[in-house]
């Protein structure tokens, strides 16, 4: 009964070490898993701009309205 006993705890906590253990590598797994797909698919989008209605990468269109050139597209559609 007393070995029984100590086997059972022992188990017990090497299960509850086990379980830590691939639930670290898990998440550390999963995100970078994660990161790879949402790169490769996020900094693909690309989108139109609704000033000069050029195709730029999504990520990148706030940048691009920033310019000069983006700018003066944008002020002909509010004057036109
Ligand atoms: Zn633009």
């Amino acid at each position: 009964m007393g070995l029984n006993q100590t086997m059972t705890r022992v188990s017990a906590f090497a299960v509850k070490a086990l379980t830590e253990e691939m639930k670290n590598l898990k998440v550390k797994f999963d995100r970078a898993a994660y990161r790879k797909k949402y790169d490769a698919t996020y900094f693909k989008k690309k989108t139109r701009c609704p000033n000069c209605g050029e195709l730029r990468v999504k990520h990148m269109l706030k940048r691009h309205m920033q310019t000069k050139k983006c700018q003066r597209a944008a002020d002909r559609l509010r004057s036109a």
